[in-house]
């Protein structure tokens, strides 16, 4: 961020702006320059959003700032993902909410600052789990581990984080909401027909996955967990397209 009077307009706007903590003191850029990791590096600032607008309006007054935003779960992260000169969101705080479990159909719809044994201890009387359980579960965001597509000790039988998430909703860089989940290859033509930033998604992503599908399927490595990159290998042949599965890892 260049000048203090810019960093001060844009602490205004996010203060007109988001309901949530907006903390730019040193004592809070302090407390976020670390995370799991051997790196530091003091945040611009720190926002702890109440809800999705939040995020919305944070994402918004940081893009006409020219400012990166960096997301936070519980900051366990071991390789500096979750550090960097960026205004921190953190989930962990306030947007934790388990919003429903449906059991017959298997899944639960969560707030990304959801911690993985909160979820565990909600799902229990359902019979249900959620695959992965990384070391850090007592605090590991559900957001987190779908920002690193962690595993864990009982992974090999129940799945990585991927195999795990059936649906995301997110906000794409330019502001824009989307959903995504499994989507038929009729309905992906109709989609890819759209002229905002979604169809173009529809339209590149089909184009990519095939066009590198016969290298990915030579060249990504044959390991039990890879995250270097996107999850261009998630994707079967003829199969529906879900994008929610290039957001993990
Ligand atoms: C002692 C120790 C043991 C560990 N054991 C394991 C293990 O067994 N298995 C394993 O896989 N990992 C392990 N880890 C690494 C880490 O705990 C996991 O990857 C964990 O899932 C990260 O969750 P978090 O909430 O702390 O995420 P963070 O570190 O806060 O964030 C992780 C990434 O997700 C992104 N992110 C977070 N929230 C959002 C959001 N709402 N929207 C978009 N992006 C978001 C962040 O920007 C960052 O890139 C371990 C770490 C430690 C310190």
């Amino acid at each position: 961020m260049g000048s203090a009077p810019e960093t001060q307009a844009l602490v205004q706007e996010l203060r007109r702006a988001v309901r949530g903590e907006v903390r730019f003191d040193a004592v809070s850029r302090a407390l976020y320059s670390t995370d799991a990791s051997i790196y530091e590096i003091e945040p611009i600032g720190v926002i702890l959003p109440r809800d999705a607008d939040d995020v919305q309006a944070a994402l918004e007054a940081t893009r006409r700032a020219g400012v990166p935003v960096l997301p936070r779960g519980g900051g366990t992260s071991l390789a500096g993902q979750a550090v960097g000169r960026a205004v921190v969101m953190d989930f962990s705080k306030y947007m934790n909410r388990i919003v429903e479990v449906h059991a017959e159909a298997g899944w639960a719809r969560v707030q990304p600052g959801v911690v993985r044994s909160d979820l565990a201890a909600a799902l229990a009387p359902h019979k249900m789990i959620f695959g992965p359980e990384t070391s850090t579960a007592n605090r590991a965001t559900i957001g987190g581990m779908i920002g690193n597509n962690s595993s864990g000790s009982r992974s090999i039988v129940y799945g990585k984080t991927i195999d795990s998430v059936r649906s995301v909703q997110a906000l794409l860089a330019g502001g824009e909401a989307v959903t995504f989940g499994p989507v038929e290859p009729e309905e992906v033509a109709v989609r890819a027909r759209r002229e905002d930033a979604e169809g173009v998604l529809y339209r590149r992503i089909p184009e990519i996955v095939e066009r590198t599908r016969d290298e990915v399927g030579r060249r990504f490595p044959k390991v039990h967990r890879r995250v270097g990159g996107y999850n261009l290998d998630a994707f079967p042949p003829g199969g529906p397209v879900n994008l929610a599965k290039l957001i993990v890892g």
